[in-house]
């Protein structure tokens, strides 16, 4: 018999008998890009109405079999995290601030009707996820392996209500450095006819949802030779990108991020702006105008600006495109505190620098 583990869970793993190689898992670590390979193993844990969290495993990965009634594919109840494991140079892996990923996908879930599950057993999941597949995690600088929990509706009923049987996966996929020839300032095109969310809507939970309607404008962007899209709320003020926040920078040296019920609380950007606050840099969280930047351009109070995420952690906005105007940042310091911010958290993300603020998880 097993013992329970800290959260009280019972976990069985079945090891993949048909695992990658070391070669041919050499191989894809070696260019692994983002997002197309996968480890050798997931978490699966189940819920339901009646018995709460049960059957914790770590299984070979592999597809999914799901009722086509399962409610998840017609009302979209679910909701994901994002985040990484980092390999040190002692070997260990480590997460950044996985207990604000936890926090986070209990108050995505709280919003979708879905159960929270409880932060002992997110750290459990990452840990027996990581644990099998260690190996995956890469080495070279600026590598990760990338880690995805996700949770969704698999009761097979038509009805409209929360379900009463949830699904709990973590998989995990080899992540190349972003900026392999250094970090490239993006462009960012303002969508204004189209909103990624509105009052009282999901904007600030991380559900399917939010990032299948912003598929159209972010290939809106694409056609205007932007990388990024950007989202207004209904009164003209900046909620943020498609897939990260956004921080304007003061000429002064204050910082300004929006604060909004409607958009994604980065855990890069209050990261980011914490480490700017123990510098001396002000911060500001509160409403942004897009007209506010626009003319804190002209006027020379507005200096930079920059975009931040887990992915690319921290990129310097170069152009922000609008259908009728065009704000270009040329300020070299802006960018310059953008990259020496995102120097700073890579090196406490890859251990080359003191985790004065105990972000870091050994895994
Ligand atoms: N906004 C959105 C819409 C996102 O998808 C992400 C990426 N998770 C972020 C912001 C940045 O969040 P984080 O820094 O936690 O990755």
């Amino acid at each position: 018999l097993q013992a329970p583990s800290p959260a009280g869970l019972i976990w069985q793993t079945v090891r993949n008998e048909q695992a990658k190689s070391p070669e041919a898992r050499a191989e894809i670590l070696a260019d692994p890009g983002f997002g197309n390979h996968f480890t050798d193993h997931m978490v699966d844990v189940c819920w339901s109405e009646k018995g709460g969290w049960h059957r914790p495993r770590v299984t070979p990965y592999g597809p999914i079999s799901l009722d086509p009634a399962a409610a998840v594919l017609h009302y979209a109840q679910e909701v994901f995290e994002g985040m990484k494991a980092y390999r040190h140079a002692d070997g260990s892996i480590r997460t950044f601030r996985p207990y604000e990923n936890a926090a986070r996908m209990q108050r995505s879930a709280r919003r979708l009707a879905l159960p929270e599950l409880p932060s002992e057993i997110f750290i459990e999941s990452l840990r027996k996820l990581v644990e099998v597949d260690a190996e995956w995690v890469p080495g070279a600088p600026e590598t990760s392996l990338y880690l995805r929990p996700f949770m969704f509706a698999k009761e097979a009923f038509l009805g409209v209500r929360p379900a009463k049987k949830v699904a709990y996966y973590v998989i995990a996929s080899p992540a190349a450095a972003y900026f392999p020839g250094g970090v490239a300032p993006v462009n960012i095109w303002l969508s204004t006819q189209y909103a990624r969310a509105g009052k009282g809507g999901t904007g600030a939970a991380k559900t399917g949802g939010n990032y299948a309607s912003s598929l159209l404008p972010q290939a809106e962007a694409h056609e205007k030779g932007c990388q990024q899209v950007a989202f207004l709320d209904d009164a003209g003020n900046l909620e943020e990108l498609g897939g990260m926040n956004v921080v304007i920078v003061k000429r002064d040296g204050t910082l300004v991020t929006p604060e909004s019920a409607s958009i994604l609380e980065g855990i890069t950007r209050d990261s980011i702006l914490q480490l700017a606050a123990d510098r001396g840099h002000t911060v500001e969280r509160r409403a942004l105008s897009i007209d506010e930047w626009r003319s804190g351009v002209e006027s020379g109070d507005i200096v930079g600006a920059f975009a931040c995420g887990t992915a690319a952690v921290v990129v310097p906005i170069g152009r922000l495109l609008a259908e009728d105007f065009e704000i270009v940042h040329t300020h070299s310091e802006a960018s310059d505190l953008a990259l020496s911010l995102r120097e700073e958290l890579t090196d406490i993300q890859y251990g080359r620098r003191e985790d004065r603020h105990g972000w870091m998880l050994r895994l």
